[in-house]
């Protein structure tokens, strides 16, 4: 939006700090700035605040959120600055392996990608795993989380386990904090399994799909219930945890959500809440791995989508009025962005994106992809995303990684700062663009912003929550679920 030209000719340049800004329906206007501090301001406040003439309780607060120059602004900001990007000072933290290709499950949304349990060809080797290890280890990260990816990584349990014996060695040797996540379908998951992972300090995450109808419909599963299973092993996982003394342990659950799934919201989010789950996701389904019969079924527009957003965050809101604690996973990427001023380092919404850099695939066969999602793309045999095959050493493979083009135009293609009409938007503070979605729907790494449904889909959901936050009560709500 362009401001008045009075507006403009009045402004004093040397007061008013960088800031972005949108006037809403109410006539408000909401100003934000890259530290991802932001306010409401009445028209007649809008102006006053252009040309420095703010009442003092309006200046003060503008003042405190670094809108305002003063003698001490260049320190704070480059503090602010500092805090909300500190995802930037070091290399991948994120390392997804994927142990195998197999999986006994066939998915709607994934079963065009999956290989079948008898091709043992498709499951990574002893080999290929030490390799991966020793290039993860030779990243700059002091902090780093290997997570083992879909497909079912339990299926190649003995490499799972050689990882976690070999990592946590090097961890000691080379002083490095290390967290393990497994993510698993858990049909494969038994009492050894479990007090292993568990006294290897291995985390352990699921897919929830809802309610046993909607679950069991999604997740084809042709040895069993796939969602009695699964339900099993929330319980049990979450008793364990507790009787290891993680007082309130809640094991993580992801939802995939298609567009039968979409009008059942009430359903899905009960069955979270029945299982005592603390959060849910109401993660965009990725137009990646459907069999393409699969995509009149399963898919759905960015308007049914945001409409089922809206629908399930006012009954999620509803549910914590009413004293039950459930918190929605994507909004509290952003919330943390607009109430904490920092940065998750959530990889698809963060300036630059976290592909390449903050979180890289290590394939079955050792191919180094920049994403999980550009792995996947592998999977579909498109490789543009591949950084870099395993070399002889973690060295050569890392150098080989970070000087790769594709983390170049990742990183390029993925700085809002360089990306028109994102660059001024007063929403600039807490986007990101998905590189690889907007690759795959234009062609063009160089997310169209006009075009994106994924830019859509965070506009939208900003929109959402910055006028929730209005209400108190709601902002109490959301400052809860960032803070626990
Ligand atoms: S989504 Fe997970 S459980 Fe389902 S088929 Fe794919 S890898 Fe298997």
């Amino acid at each position: 939006m362009s401001l008045d030209i009075d507006v403009i000719e009045s402004m004093n340049m040397d007061r008013v700090a960088p800031f972005y800004f949108s006037r809403k329906k109410d006539e408000q206007y909401l100003i934000t700035n890259d530290f991802g501090y932001y306010s409401y301001l009445s028209p007649w406040e809008f102006d006053d605040f252009c040309s420095s003439k703010l009442t003092w309780d309006k200046f003060i607060e503008l003042d405190e959120k670094l809108f305002i120059k003063n003698d001490t602004y260049t320190d704070r900001a480059i503090t602010a600055y500092n805090k909300k990007n500190s995802f930037l000072a070091y290399g991948p933290t994120l390392h997804m392996i994927i142990t195998t290709l197999r999986c006994n499950h066939k998915c709607q949304y994934c079963h065009a990608a999956v290989a079948p349990m008898t091709a043992k060809n498709l499951d990574m080797t002893r080999e290929t795993a030490e390799k991966v290890v020793d290039t993860i280890f030779y990243t700059s990260a002091p902090s780093l989380t290997i997570e083992f990816q879909w497909w079912e990584s339990l299926v190649n349990y003995d490499i799972v386990q050689f990882i976690v014996e070999y990592a946590s060695m090097k961890a000691q040797a080379l002083q490095k904090n290390l967290t393990f996540a497994l993510v698993s379908n858990l049909s494969l998951m038994d009492e050894d399994k479990l007090k292993w992972l568990l006294d290897h300090g291995v985390d352990i995450c699921t897919s929830l799909d809802g309610d046993k109808k909607t679950h069991n419909w999604q997740r084809t599963y042709k040895e069993g219930d796939s969602h009695e299973k699964v339900v099993h092993w929330i319980n049990r996982i979450t008793a364990e945890q507790e009787l290891r003394w993680k007082k309130g342990y809640k094991i993580g659950a992801l939802a995939t959500w298609t567009k039968p799934g979409l009008a059942n919201y009430r359903n899905i989010v009960d069955s979270y809440i029945e299982l005592w789950l603390t959060t849910i996701g109401l993660r965009w389904l990725n137009p990646y791995g459907f069999a393409a019969a699969e995509r009149d079924t399963l898919e759905y527009t960015l308007d049914e989508y945001f409409e089922f957003y809206k629908n399930s965050m006012d009954y999620i809101l509803e549910k914590n009025k009413e004293w039950i604690f459930l918190k929605e996973m994507m909004s509290m990427v952003y919330l943390g962005k607009i109430l904490n001023n920092t940065d998750s380092g959530f990889m698809d919404v963060r300036s630059p994106s976290g592909i390449a850099i903050g979180g890289v695939a290590y394939n079955y066969d050792g191919g180094v992809y920049a994403s999980d999602e550009s792995r996947m793309l592998g999977r579909m045999g498109i490789h543009d995303f591949l950084m870099t095959p395993l070399l002889a050493t973690g060295e050569e493979t890392y150098r080989a990684m970070a000087n790769s083009e594709v983390t170049k135009i990742s990183v390029q293609s993925s700085t809002l700062d360089g990306l028109p009409w994102y660059v001024d938007h007063v929403y600039k503070p807490y986007l990101g663009v998905d590189l690889i979605y907007a690759f795959t729907q234009h062609g063009n790494v160089f997310s169209n912003f006009a075009k994106d449904d994924k830019t859509r889909i965070q506009i939208s959901m900003l929109d959402y929550l910055f006028d929730k936050l209005r209400d108190p009560e709601n902002e109490k709500i959301f400052r809860s679920w960032i803070r626990r």
